[in-house]
């Protein structure tokens, strides 16, 4: 089951812009399920603790800052091959280098504030579900 899931958080800056419906309808079309979902806000520590891998990284505090400055939505997706199929979907950190037809080159503006996160393997989205979602909350 772990293997067939993903987990994905519309970032800050696409909510402000008000890209949650557009986003989400890219993630329905490419054939995933929503199987948790919430729009929910990081405290700086939640964030901190998300990214902890990249502490030492020069970003880090600017990371935790901007996604720390509103609303995201994170939400548990389903789809067989979820972690590669998304990663495949949202394209590269970087939007300049991001494929046609995904969701970085569509709404992403910068290699920081990039619209979507999606987990990089599926250790990491059974943490990051965890993180956000009950047992109870995963349908
Ligand atoms: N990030 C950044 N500057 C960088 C690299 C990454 O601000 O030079 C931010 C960006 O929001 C990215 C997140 O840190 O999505 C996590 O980085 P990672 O390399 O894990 O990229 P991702 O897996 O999100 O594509």
């Amino acid at each position: 089951m772990a293997t067939n899931r993903t987990f994905t958080m519309i970032k800050p800056d696409a909510v402000e812009k008000g890209h949650i419906g557009g986003i989400l309808n890219m993630i329905t079309e490419a054939g995933f399920r929503i199987v948790s979902m919430k729009l929910t806000q990081l405290t700086v520590a939640d964030a901190q603790k998300f990214y902890a891998v990249h502490s030492e990284r020069p970003f880090f505090g600017e990371l935790v800052e901007f996604m720390t400055r509103g609303p995201i939505v994170a939400a548990i997706l389903e789809k067989e091959n979820a972690v590669e199929d998304f990663r495949t979907l949202i394209g590269a950190t970087n939007p300049a280098e991001a494929a046609e037809g995904t969701i970085r080159k569509k709404y992403a503006t910068s290699i920081g504030e990039n619209a979507v996160h999606g987990s990089d393997s599926d250790e990491n989205a059974a943490i990051e579900s965890a993180f956000h979602f009950a047992g109870r909350e995963q349908f």
